[in-house]
């Protein structure tokens, strides 16, 4: 029933040539999105508004469902199309689609007409009454409600007919690709799906790296990882993940730190490593995701440690999120369940009982010292290892 869409975008700071670059983006995307989807799709972007017309058969439901990921869309309008067959027989379709869509027939509304074609029989201010009135004889617990209405029925005259009534909510945001790319540290966990995916409804592109310690990470771990950057993909776009062999700096760190230490220490080689990749890519920041106090190497003394060795920012979204906040954004976007399945990450195989939760930056740059005479080998050596995946959802 309906063979087009018309998709909404928040509009602040998209003026003047921004918008059009933005736009751009936007239909890149939704074309990016509209592959996975059975169907022949047309994209049309006229006078700061994105149309997608049917061409084929589709999937409804998988269409919306694909087109709510998105990033830059805030809502999405599925539309009615029809012949120009005349005033009378418009308002036939209208109040059918309306008796289709809102069986109680008892509704408030508003007709809000426009016209991008000028030689049509009646101004919109006409047709919004006349319409109006054919609506109430159609249905007699109807009412005209012009300032909040229950029902916006909105009529687009072009070459054809559009009617619409409905705004699906899209993720909002950004286009990815209107702001530059960022490395995001993507384990198996919750977190970091979620704060990729955070980044990337900013307009954010997204590059991963994952650190993996076979044979103490399983092939499924990194499997499961791989799983995840495909469903964050279904909203950043492809993904350049680095798949990083930290076997032996793991053990490096296990033999010659404390061990109270080791998860800190490890979180400093993974960020350097993260970084020297970032700058080989283009990549204008860090993305983790790190939150406040949630574990021993996430307390705020924890995070400065960590920090210290980077010199490019670090973006860590879910900073002020509870865990069942993040849990719930993980839900929305489709990687809880993936996130639990029990495959280990390098984070959880060497941990101490009792790690420390305040550790002093002097303290841990004194015992890396230990490292001094091997690291620099062992970071080249892992740099080699790069393994890139590219994933797309
Ligand atoms: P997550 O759910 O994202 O795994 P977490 O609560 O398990 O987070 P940590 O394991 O302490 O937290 O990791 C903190 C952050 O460090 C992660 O969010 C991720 O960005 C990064 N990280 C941890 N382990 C890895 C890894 N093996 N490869 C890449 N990044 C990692
Ligand atoms: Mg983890």
């Amino acid at each position: 029933m309906f063979k087009a869409f018309l998709i909404k975008y928040a509009e602040i700071g998209v003026k003047g040539k921004n918008r059009d670059l933005f736009e751009a983006a936007l239909a890149q995307q939704i074309k990016y999105a509209l592959r996975r989807c059975e169907g022949e799709f047309r994209i049309r972007r006229t006078r700061g508004r994105i149309y997608i017309d049917v061409l084929s058969d589709y999937d409804y439901e998988e269409t919306v469902e694909n087109l709510k990921t998105v990033c830059g869309v805030s809502g999405i309008c599925p539309m009615v199309e029809l012949e120009d067959e005349g005033f009378d027989r418009l308002c036939e379709a209208a109040v059918s689609y309306l008796q289709g869509q809102y069986p109680s027939g008892e509704f408030s509304f508003k007709v809000n007409a426009r016209r991008a074609r000028k030689n049509y029989p009646k101004t919109s201010m006409e047709i919004n009454a006349d319409m109006g009135e054919r609506i109430l004889d159609a249905f007699p617990r109807a009412r005209v409600d012009v300032h909040r209405p229950e029902v916006m029925l909105s009529v687009e005259i072009r070459e054809k007919i559009y009617l619409y009534s409905i705004e699906i909510p899209g993720p909002g945001g950004m286009p990815v690709g209107t702001n530059g790319k960022a490395m995001l540290l993507l384990s198996g966990g919750i977190d970091s799906p979620v704060a990729g995916y955070m980044v990337a409804k900013r307009g954010v592109k997204i590059d991963a790296v994952y650190f993996h310690a076979p044979p103490y990470t399983s092939e499924r771990a990194k499997q499961k990882v791989v799983d995840l950057a495909r469903l964050v993909a279904r909203y950043s776009g492809p993904i350049y993940l680095h798949v990083i062999n930290f076997t032996d700096i793991q053990l490096a760190i296990y033999e010659k730190c404390p061990h109270d230490e080791l998860t800190i220490i490890m979180r400093r080689y993974m960020m350097r490593i993260a970084e020297e990749i970032a700058k080989n890519t283009e990549c204008l920041g860090l993305i983790t995701g790190e939150s406040i106090g949630q574990v021993a190497s996430q307390t705020m003394q924890s995070l400065a440690v960590t920090n210290e060795v980077c010199t490019l920012p670090v973006f860590r979204p879910c900073i002020g999120l509870d865990k069942q906040e993040i849990v719930e954004i993980s839900e929305k976007i489709g990687t809880y369940e993936t996130s639990i399945q029990p495959y280990e990450d390098c984070c959880t195989i060497f941990v101490a009982k009792h790690p420390v939760t305040k550790p002093s930056l002097s303290v841990i740059k004194r015992h890396e010292e230990a490292l001094a005479d091997c690291m620099d080998e062992l970071m080249k050596k892992a740099l080699e290892t790069d393994e890139l995946i590219v994933v797309e959802a």
